[in-house]
This record gives C-alpha cells, sequence and structure tokens, in this order.
C-alpha cells in the first residue's frame, strides 16, 4: 500500500476525491537530511498535500508548495510531478521548539513573517503562483480556506504524518451546471465533509485507501478507478543549473569561477552535482575564453 495515489468518485454526484500514502519517497527524502522531529512532519504533510494538489491538475509539469520565512525556519519545498514523482527539502536553524513535538503546527506557529506559495509550472504555457495565507493553525486548514476563497472550489483535504508514512485525502465538489444542479443531493457535500473530518490521524496514515474509503463513505456508492504509483523523483537537471547561471549574471559566474573551477552545483534534494567548466559556463553568456 505504500506510495500510492487513489482517485474515487462518489456515484451519481460531483464529488470526487483521492487518497495518497508516501512511504519510500518519504523515507528517501528524511534519510537524505537529519530534519528534526516536528519539520519532518511537515515535509511529510507538504509532501502529501502536492500529491493531492497535482492529481486536481490536468497539465504535464510540476506543482510545488513552497514556505518562506524569516525566523529560525527558513524555506521549505515539496513537489509533485505529473508523472507522480514527488521530492522536497527544507532548510532551518536548530530551534528547541521543534524537537519537542511531532506536529507541524509547533513549525507553522513558530514562522516569522511567513509567505506560502502555490506554484504551477507546466513544461508548456504559462506559469502560475499563488499566495496562501499561512493563518491557519495546520497546512490542511490554509489550503482549505485558499481554495474556498482563491480558487472557489469547496475542497476539503487532511493530512497526517508519523514517523514512518505520510497520507492526505481530499474531496472536492465540482462545479455543475443547472441541468445538474436539479439532481444534486444538497446535504451530500456537508455530509461528506463532516465525515471526513472524523478520520484520526494514525486511520489516514496506517489504513489502505479502501479501508478508508469504507470507513468514512460506506453509505455511499464509491468508484475506483486503477491506483496510480507515486516514487521519489528529483526534477534536476543540467539545463536548469544552466538556467540558474543565466540568472544570477555573468559578473557573478566571473567571481564564482575565480573561487572554484569548474563550478560544482549539488542538487539538495538528490545530492546530484553538476559541473560546468569555464569555457562551459561564460559560453552561456556567449562569451569564449581567449
Ligand atoms: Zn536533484
Amino acid at each position: 500500500m505504500s506510495d500510492l495515489r487513489q482517485r474515487f468518485f462518489i456515484e451519481d454526484s460531483p464529488i470526487r476525491g483521492e487518497i495518497v500514502h508516501l512511504e519510500e519517497a518519504l523515507q528517501t527524502i528524511l534519510a537524505k537530511r537529519e530534519y528534526m522531529p516536528a519539520v519532518q512532519s511537515l515535509l511529510g504533510e507538504m509532501l502529501s498535500a502536492t500529491a493531492l494538489l497535482a492529481s486536481t491538475l490536468k497539465i504535464q509539469g510540476r506543482i510545488s508548495l513552497q514556505i518562506q520565512a524569516t525566523g529560525t525556519f527558513k524555506w521549505a519545498m515539496a513537489e509533485c510531478n505529473h508523472l507522480g514523482e514527488v521530492r522536497a527539502l527544507a532548510d532551518y536553524e536548530e530551534d528547541p521548539r521543534f524537537a519537542e513535538g511531532t506536529d507541524s503546527r509547533t513549525v507553522l506557529a513558530s514562522l516569522t513573517n511567513p509567505v506560502l506559495f502555490i506554484n504551477i509550472e507546466p513544461e508548456h504555457g504559462e506559469r502560475y503562483q499563488g499566495i496562501v495565507p499561512l493563518d491557519q493553525p495546520t497546512l490542511a486548514g490554509c489550503l482549505i480556506q485558499y481554495y474556498d476563497l482563491s480558487a472557489q472550489i469547496p475542497t476539503h483535504i487532511v493530512l497526517a504524518t508519523n514517523s514512518q508514512r505520510s497520507g492526505g485525502l481530499l474531496i472536492q465538489l465540482l462545479p455543475r451546471n443547472e441541468e445538474e444542479q436539479e439532481f444534486v443531493d444538497e446535504d451530500l457535500w456537508p455530509r461528506l465533509t463532516m465525515l471526513t473530518e472524523t478520520l484520526k490521524p494514525e486511520e489516514l496514515t496506517d489504513l489502505s485507501a479502501n479501508e478508508i474509503l469504507y470507513r468514512l463513505y460506506n453509505e455511499e456508492e464509491v468508484r475506483l478507478p486503477e491506483a496510480e504509483q507515486l516514487k521519489f523523483g528529483c526534477t534536476c537537471s543540467r539545463e536548469r543549473c544552466a538556467n540558474a547561471l543565466i540568472q544570477i549574471g555573468v559578473a557573478a559566474v566571473h567571481e564564482s569561477l575565480e573561487i572554484q573551477n569548474p563550478i560544482q552545483m549539488d542538487c539538495q534534494c538528490c545530492n546530484t552535482r553538476y559541473e560546468f567548466t569555464a569555457e562551459e559556463a561564460l559560453g552561456l553568456f556567449g562569451e569564449h575564453l581567449s
């Protein structure tokens, strides 16, 4: 049951949903660095959230959640692409609060000047960035509020992480036309969101998608397409490193080359090293070594 995304439909209703479980990918990410317990929890939740949100997009590309702050906690990101590849990373200074508990709320409550971005980057086409107010105690709460206010798609999300795995569940009320509206059970959405809230964190992380769906919605007819595999995967590439060099500018590249030649760029997510010789780095700007 590890590392799967299961879509589901409530029959004869405009409600669809997703359940995700991440275990191997989460372990791979947590093994790269020694994260403090509350940070592990936040990364697990961000990872499940991006895997859920990615399923709501119909694009080839990736979606990421990114937290930025100015206190001891600096930033965190989690990303999922259309192939079901996920990655996540965080940077912070030691803070005793992050070791006290294993609850992501501890980190969220500690943030100074926090901003949460949702980035959607299609392979072809325009990028989108939304800003999610971080004014709820939980990440799920912030995302629910964002979907209700900004995206105007009634959405309910629950997230949970333990030291082994992270889980997430999303349900959405899809837009209907007038004709469809006539046949809709108006109580269904409030009923299902209330039921969803009764799911305990340990049930979300430990039960299979089938068990969760039965536990919550056994009075409804639930249809399940085949589950999708999720896995750890890094989207770093030589091309992205080259773009990063172009962004910092030719003067900064000259400076870097004085300190280090070839320039070495290590991906912090997967530890891959990319090297650019002076000729290659300056070639990006049309400069040649004389
Ligand atoms: Zn990488």
